[in-house]
């Protein structure tokens, strides 16, 4: 499929019919796979045959869907999992153990930051994070010699802030470890990461992949462009014997699939988190119409962002679309045919205007969620920082009026008209 356009490839890449079987991709919803003899099935659980015998390592439809993916993405493989949640832990984990060190963006999504900051420090691996706007020199200070991974985020959810990400691979690479971007708010419509120097992407796929609301999961994707081997035991994981699949080496036995067959056959045999082949089915849904969404999400909020911009009641508007906004000039690098459907606005009337505001909309629907075909809006102070105190939401970047407006595909009449009434009453 590797020669068709990104419209193309949603369509048709990771399932090709042949004669006589399902136009569409089917639903394989089967635990388990039947083979004739015990030798059969004894190959493949030494890994040396491959082949389907139980859906939490593989399943074929959701195999299918992750082939789709790797395509997009352009990467050599990639994995499916049960949310945005576990696709960040597993790409982190698949390469850190106990006493390794990770740095991060800081400004990368809150369940991400609390994955890294709490729960992976539990189990032994620390994380500094940086200002991503900071110099080479400053970010580099991160670095220690237990670091193994460097990690950001396309665009930041909720923050809007743009990876510079030649920079972050630069950095990354000069200190001997891969750049993993979480590339869900961009989608590999609008970016692709490898293209930059980025050696994983993850993937929340509840969000624009999906789109219609329906399934929460996630992927993770590799370039194979990382040379695991050339830093002697650093990632002994991938270079050493896994005593677990009687002494294989991945990265002699898969070469460059490698790191995705290891997130497979150890973290997914160990913890679980495979989505369901319906969910997988969902997604290929979604995917299947991705670039006509995107296209249509970006229209749509470059109008909005220009309407908030030239209204009185509203204050700040973060969008790289806007030539004034801060990161307007990374966003034209990285993703010239637009960036993503969600934008972040501050009313100049504060919370109370925030919250009449809200409670005025119409069309727009008050959801916990982003990326969606439907507009959504969430009230930050009100909603996800609820706990905090004005002098909290301070620190946190989050003013008491800011509302984060996630973009639909409906008529953009109707959106700005929805908003306009609602203005009236903030
Ligand atoms: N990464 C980003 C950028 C996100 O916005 C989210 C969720 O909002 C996640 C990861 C986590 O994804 P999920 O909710 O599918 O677990």
């Amino acid at each position: 499929m590797s020669d068709y356009r990104i419209e193309t490839k949603c369509l048709h890449s990771g399932y090709t019919p042949k004669k006589g079987e399902p136009r569409m991709l089917p639903i394989y919803q089967s635990t388990t796979f039947k083979y004739d003899t015990t030798e059969e099935m004894g190959r493949l659980f030494d890994l040396k045959d491959n082949g389907y015998f139980y859906t939490r390592l593989q399943n074929p439809t959701n195999d299918c869907v992750a082939a789709k993916i790797a395509d997009l993405e352009g990467g050599v493989a990639a994995l499916l999992t049960s949310s945005g949640q576990a696709a960040n832990f597993y790409a982190i984990f698949n390469i850190c153990e106990a006493g390794d060190h990770v740095v991060a963006s800081s400004t990368i999504y809150g369940g991400t930051f609390n994955l890294l900051s709490v729960t992976l420090k539990k189990l032994g691996i620390e994380s500094t994070f940086v200002d991503p706007d900071a110099s080479e020199e400053e970010i580099s200070k991160a670095f220690r010699p237990n670091t193994k991974v460097m990690f950001g985020e396309t665009i930041a959810n909720p923050a809007l802030v743009v990876l510079d990400i030649e920079k972050f691979a630069r950095i990354a690479h000069a200190h001997q470890v891969p750049l993993i971007v979480d590339n869900t708010f961009a989608t590999p419509v609008n970016c692709r990461p490898f293209e930059w120097g980025a050696d994983i992407v993850t993937h929340s796929t509840t969000k624009y992949m999906d789109g219609h609301s329906t399934q929460v999961g996630g992927a993770i994707i590799d370039s194979g462009h990382f040379d695991w081997s050339a830093y002697g035991h650093k990632y002994h994981g991938l270079t050493e014997p896994d005593e677990s699949y009687h002494g294989i080496v991945y990265t002699e036995a898969f070469g460059e699939a490698a790191y995705i067959t290891k997130a497979t056959s150890q973290l997914m045999r160990d913890l679980g988190s495979i989505p369901s082949p319906l969910n997988a089915f969902i997604l290929n849904l979604g995917l299947e119409s991705l670039p006509l969404r995107m296209e249509r999400h970006c229209y749509n909020a470059q109008k909005v962002a220009e309407y908030l911009h030239a209204h009185e009641k509203v204050g700040t508007v973060n969008y790289a679309g806007l030539p004034d906004d801060k990161y307007h000039d990374l966003a034209m690098k990285y993703m010239p045919k637009g960036t993503c459907g969600v934008i972040s606005f501050d009313l100049k009337g504060g919370r109370e205007a925030a919250v009449r505001f809200m409670d005025s909309l119409k069309l727009a629907t008050i959801c916990t969620h982003v990326a969606d075909a439907k507009t959504c809006v969430l009230h930050p102070a009100s909603h996800t920082h609820r706990q905090m105190n004005d002098e909290q939401l301070a620190a946190a970047g989050v003013s008491p009026g800011m509302i984060r407006l996630s973009v639909g595909i409906e008529n953009i009449d109707d959106i700005l008209e929805d908003l306009e009434q609602a203005l009236k009453n903030a």
